[in-house]
């Protein structure tokens, strides 16, 4: 992904979906197809420049459960808007969060131009302050049917697009429940994050969930009803066997090189920025309200991404591990700088 041969395979292929921006290592490229947000791509970072975080291990066995919600989530078959799958994901993930004995928060629409029905889910972790970090993914599948090309329409799995964020935010609840910190922790799940056309199109058809989020938090902050978000985490395919995490350079460099800091105090550091490339994703309506965010996205040279090929198989329990202990190393010294403010 580093030459300028790749850029056309991008343009035609990423912009498929998430849209990508296209910046390497080597020499950055402004925003191409299928930037959204207002914002250009930032820099990559200078990996050098590490923080000496203390390493936070997720307990032990986690991956796999994580795995195992993964295999569940999957059985209930396809998950976008309106099928079958979708009511019982949603309720898988109620259930799962309030057998926790966490209040679940369901926020169910219909967007009147789709004609399309959608629900946000979320629970709330409360911290010794107010102000929150929302760890967040989407819980839709990407809809493989009534595509004009025949190619487009086929039965998909979703295990790791869809699938694997949920299973690590229902596998992290407990260990954040446990866990006495200062900030209020959200785990959110959107829906409507995948574009209902093929193609990304500039997200006009897509980030239907984190757009509202965005957008209904701004106006509860504006008439005090709410706590401010002051950094989100977003997680978007993260348990593919051969895992690899691209720095994603909408992301706010600050949560980058905590990202990175984390990932290198774990050991994982293989796992983490061998490539730098921008993404739209669900995080950008937060970034263009102001708010922090970084996406830990699996996208560039991932063979599965809206294939068949997205399933089971391809997903390993230590790779889910290895995220989970990077956004537990993380979250400390994203409280530190975003919620106590210190430099
Ligand atoms: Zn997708």
């Amino acid at each position: 992904m580093r030459t300028s041969s790749m850029l056309g395979f991008l343009a035609a292929g990423l912009a498929a979906c998430i849209g990508a921006a296209i910046a390497t290592r080597q020499a950055a490229t402004p925003p191409g197809a299928g930037a959204t947000n207002q914002h250009e791509a930032g820099r990559p970072i200078d990996q050098r420049a590490v923080l000496p975080l203390t390493p936070v291990r997720a307990p032990e066995g986690l991956g796999d459960r994580a795995l195992e919600h993964v295999r569940t989530l999957t059985e209930f078959g396809q998950r976008h808007p309106g099928t079958p799958g979708w009511t019982r994901q949603l309720e898988y993930i109620a259930n799962t969060l309030q057998a926790l004995g966490l209040t679940v928060q369901r926020d169910t629409w219909t967007d009147r131009k789709e004609r399309i029905t959608f629900t946000n889910v979320w629970t709330s972790i409360p911290g010794r302050r107010k102000e929150r970090i929302v760890l967040a993914c989407h819980h839709d599948t990407k809809c493989m049917q009534g595509h004009p090309d025949p190619a487009h329409n086929f039965h998909f799995v979703g295990a790791n697009d869809g699938g694997s964020a949920v299973a690590l935010l229902l596998e992290l609840a407990p260990v954040l429940r446990a866990t006495e910190r200062d900030a209020t922790i959200d785990l959110v799940f959107f829906d409507g994050e995948e574009s209902l056309d093929w193609a990304w199109n500039d997200a006009a058809r897509a980030l239907f969930g984190s757009k509202r989020f965005a957008t209904q938090h701004r106006e509860k902050l504006l008439l005090g009803e709410e706590a401010r978000i002051e950094a989100l985490i977003l997680l978007d395919m993260v348990g593919r066997t051969d895992l690899h995490i691209q720095e994603e350079l909408y992301s706010t460099s600050r949560l980058r090189t905590i990202l990175w800091s984390a990932a290198v105090a774990c050991g994982h550091r293989e796992l983490f920025f061998r490539t730098a490339e921008a993404a739209s994703d669900d995080h950008v309506p937060f970034l263009d309200r102001g708010i922090p965010a970084v996406d830990l996205i699996d996208l560039v040279g991932n063979p599965h991404w809206h294939k068949a090929t997205d399933t089971i198989d391809n997903m390993s329990g230590k790779s889910l591990h290895a995220v989970a202990d990077v956004v537990l190393t993380m979250l400390p010294e994203v409280e530190r700088a975003y919620v106590l403010r210190k430099e």
